[in-house]
């Protein structure tokens, strides 16, 4: 038996969008640039695509800029919006729970002069707006506020937060990580107020090494990648059309089960809570994790490391914190003052649509028998 439980750490790519990526990679490969009819159609292509996952994301097409990951999202918005407001000041506001794609980006830019503040999560793993509010200042540039924490689950407060910002300072710009919460709940870029937001594509069923920059309409932001001038003359370089293809795929596949597919992974995650808590009940929760594929969970005296191992030797397949970390303890975990036991012992269990109950049941079967054979102090 093998149960896939890491649907946070990436999702496995959906057969239609494998089969359009296969299709435009062998069959419409003209380089949209180019001034022929297979290029042509390879442009007609990428104009839907982009379409597809604007409408997906609920802005417009123009607002739409392709990169090669989230990651990079989130690089090209910090430094770019850093960069624009330069005039303004170059003080950054981030939380101490971004993901390392926002929070390396801060760090390298405080080598290169900038004051970065970083807010504090609370008990539920979550920013108080008046922490946001202290923190604002004359010279703030910039604000980079996740949506959904990776580790948690948790739901930061977005929208309150975007309009706090504006309403003191509306040249302040502001910039949501919503890799995690793209096709998992429920907003728009504009609803939320954001100027910058970042989206991957191997989180929600389409290969690894796409992404997109939600930049609102009439934002003028300093281009990332010079050169042929593709997405607009903001990030040159041939077009991933074959990716993009099955990220679009992916997008209108995932938007048109979005409501299935959340009660779908709610029950999971609620399913799992209610038989941790009948056959393992030692183990607890981590924050409040409002997101319906995420759930943090903790077995203090144990070390989630070898936890982690022993499941996946067994066909389960769960991360200790996020996949990032590569085994460095969990800077969410330390930010939101847990003990050292409950820090040591967190890992996470994560859903996707493809998730099943057997799955589940197995991960909890396999945790029990991992836990009767791995005593607390020789873990
Ligand atoms: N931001 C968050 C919140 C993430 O969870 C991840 C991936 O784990 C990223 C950014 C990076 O995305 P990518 O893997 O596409 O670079």
């Amino acid at each position: 038996m093998f149960a896939y439980l890491d649907s946070a750490a990436t999702t496995p790519v959906l057969q239609e969008a494998a089969e359009v990526a296969c299709n435009v990679m062998v069959e419409g490969y003209g380089n949209p640039s180019s001034r022929y009819p297979i290029a042509a159609s390879a442009n007609r292509r990428l104009t839907q695509d982009r379409a597809t996952v604007a409408q997906a994301l609920g802005c417009q097409p123009n607002e739409l800029y392709f990169t090669s990951c989230g990651t990079e999202s989130d690089n090209w918005a910090i430094r770019a919006g850093a960069a624009r407001n330069r005039r303004k000041g170059k003080h950054i506001i981030t939380t101490a729970i971004e993901h390392a794609a926002v929070l390396e980006t801060c760090k390298q830019l405080e080598r290169e002069g900038y004051e970065v503040t970083y807010l504090t999560p609370n008990a539920n793993g979550s920013i108080d707006l008046a922490d946001l509010a202290a923190a604002l200042r004359p010279d703030t540039a910039l604000v980079s506020m996740m949506l959904v924490n990776n580790e948690l689950g948790t739901l930061l407060p977005i929208k309150a937060a975007c309009a706090l910002v504006k309403n003191r300072d509306r040249n302040i710009l502001f910039h949501t990580d919503a890799v995690q919460g793209f096709l998992k709940v429920p907003f728009t870029p504009k609803a939320l107020g954001v100027d910058l937001l970042s989206i991957s594509g191997h989180k929600v069923h389409a290969p690894k090494g796409v992404g997109a920059l939600y930049i609102r309409a009439g934002l003028n932001l300093p281009a990332y990648l010079t050169g042929g001038g593709q997405e607009r003359g903001l990030r040159s370089g041939t077009e991933a059309t074959s990716q993009i293809a099955a990220f679009a795929t992916a997008a209108r596949i995932c938007k048109a089960s979005f409501n299935a597919d959340r009660t779908h992974m709610a029950h999971l995650k609620a399913y799992a809570l209610a038989q941790l808590a009948e056959k393992a009940p030692e183990v607890e929760t981590i924050g409040q994790g409002e997101a319906p594929h995420i759930l943090a969970l903790t077995l203090p005296g144990y070390k989630a490391e070898v936890l982690v191992r022993v499941l996946g030797d067994n066909g389960v397949c769960v991360s200790a914190g996020s996949a990032c970390h590569r085994g460095k303890p969990s800077h969410v975990y330390a930010a939101m003052g847990l003990s050292k036991p409950q820090r040591d012992g967190a890992f996470r269990v994560s859903f996707d649509r493809s998730t099943t109950q057997e799955e589940v049941d197995y991960f909890v079967e396999q945790l029990v028998k991992a836990k009767s054979t791995l005593f607390p102090s020789m873990s």
